[in-house]
């Protein structure tokens, strides 16, 4: 394929020659020429249809070189034979960075350029030193260094070279160009001042540097600008921080003054409290004084109508009385022992319920602690044996109380006794109540025969003698027990004695 590489121009002669030069007698082999790089012989291809164009003869061996090779001699020649370089547009530009590491930068056109400065001499490879540069150009008293790129440009060495020689030098850029150009097409190019550029221009730098103040102002506004913001940004910040710390406090005082509140209303509910628990206090302290007080006058009532009451007492009467009964008693204990043992019941009720009692005990004989005779016999003023029935059967001894412990008190048996119609006699009676209004009255001690009465006996006495002799006779088993109360076990009939 590199054969078939389009070469513009070809060398004849040790000149350049383009291909729209030859002649149609010229095409192929008869063109003479050879390539610009490798030097190999050409063949003009001048067909009808594509441009035209050489290529490496059929058989030799192709370089890669040859189109660019070309072009470059012949941008070169063009440049010699006409006097004539483009001017590159000359500028200095400036650039620095501010705080922020925005790039700013200052400029300033010292030349705007131009297609076709006429130059006094122009010369082709001369060395200047290390430095061999396409041409040389001389324009007036100034020299400037040319150098056309199609393939090789102007490296980073090279540029540093240029630049401590600190002479003048511009590049033209064809490294775009179409290869298969014509030669008018080439200075088109060539002269074209923006395809060129400045590589080393010592103006550069000295406008540079008047441009730095300038730069250095922009700058420092620039900072300026970013310290102020700073600032601004910071004082934001900071107004904002004041702001939230008086939202804190503003809140933390709200919130203390919610609690001071909360706590006061506490306290003074406590104090409500407590004032309503001491008039509480108070009211039962008064009330507490008041029935004291209504107590007091009470018993200073009841002292005043005890003492009412005692002084109309009539002392003479009470006493009268209390020998009359006293004398009343004696001749009952005394007539007692000549009351007939009868075995008929005088009472009505009592003789039904015996009766019938003493059926249902299948008793064969009135029991011996009924007819066996104690001290206090005579008390009821009724033959001892039908009292004494009356309690043993009906009160003390039944069938239902056989099958299991029993209790009564004495006072129980006074009262059954009552119910049967035996009730104390009622001198006994008499005497008793007299005896308790003389204590009362506290006048008991005044009077023997007051006192005489405290002789006799009282009837639940009567009881409890007997019911001991219950005891006596193993009719019952006595279990220990209050004063006048009895607690007993019934035994059965076959245990008597
Ligand atoms: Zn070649």
């Amino acid at each position: 394929m590199k054969n078939s590489a389009k070469i513009p121009y070809g060398i004849r002669n040790n000149r350049l020659v383009h291909i729209s030069q030859l002649t149609r007698a010229e095409r192929g082999g008869r063109c003479g020429c050879v390539c610009p790089e490798c030097r190999t012989p050409l063949e003009a291809r001048m067909g009808d249809i594509v441009r035209h164009y050489f290529a490496h003869a059929r058989g030799t061996r192709p370089c890669a070189g040859g189109t660019e090779t070309g072009i470059h001699l012949a941008a070169k020649q063009l440049i010699a034979d006409r006097k004539e370089i483009p001017i590159p547009l000359l500028q200095a530009v400036l650039e620095a960075k501010d705080s922020l590491g925005y790039k700013h930068t200052e400029s300033k056109v010292i030349f705007p350029g131009h297609d076709r400065q006429p130059v006094d001499d122009t010369k082709l490879e001369f060395s200047l030193g290390d430095i061999r540069p396409d041409l040389i150009v001389s324009l007036g008293q100034i020299e400037i260094l040319v150098e056309v790129a199609v393939t090789h440009f102007i490296d980073a060495e090279k540029q540093q070279r240029l630049e401590s020689r600190g002479q003048r030098c511009i590049e033209i850029d064809l490294g775009d160009i179409p290869r298969n150009l014509t030669p008018v097409e080439l200075e088109e190019h060539v002269f074209n001042y923006q395809r060129a550029y400045w590589i080393v221009n010592p103006k550069i730098e000295a406008e540079q540097e008047k441009l730095r103040p300038r730069l250095q102002q922009q700058i420092e506004k620039a900072n300026k600008r970013i310290a102020q913001a700073n600032i601004a940004r910071e004082q934001e910040e900071q107004r904002q921080r004041e702001q939230h710390a008086r939202m804190e406090a503003y809140f933390k005082a709200q919130e203390q003054k919610h609690a001071e509140l909360k706590r006061q209303r506490e306290e003074e509910q406590r104090r409500a409290r407590e004032k309503a628990t001491e008039q509480a206090e108070i009211r039962r302290r008064e009330a507490e004084v008041a029935r004291q007080l209504e107590a007091k006058a009470e018993r200073h009532r009841q002292q005043k109508t005890w003492e009412q009451e005692r002084q109309q007492l009539d002392l003479h009467e009470m006493r009268h009385l209390a020998m009359e009964l006293f004398a009343s008693c004696q001749r009952i204990h005394a007539r007692s022992g000549k009351v007939a043992t009868s075995t008929r019941f005088c009472l009505p009720m009592a003789r039904h319920n015996l009766e019938r009692d003493i059926h249902k005990m299948d008793l064969e004989a009135i029991p011996t602690a009924v007819e066996t005779r104690t001290e206090y016999d005579w008390m009821f003023g009724v033959p001892s044996r039908e009292w004494k029935l009356v309690a043993l059967l009906g009160v003390v001894y039944t069938r239902e109380s056989i099958q299991s412990r029993y209790w009564i008190s004495i006072q129980a048996i006074e009262r059954y006794l009552g119910e049967f119609g035996y009730q104390p006699i009622v001198a006994l009676q008499r005497a008793e109540q007299l005896l308790n209004t003389a204590r009362y009255y506290h006048i008991l001690a005044e009077d023997p025969a007051l006192m005489a009465l405290e002789l006799l006996p009282r009837p639940l006495d009567a009881i409890a003698e007997f019911v001991g002799e219950l005891d006596n006779f193993n009719m019952i088993h006595l279990l220990a027990a209050k004063l006048d109360e009895l607690a007993f076990i019934p035994k059965p009939a076959n245990s008597w004695r």
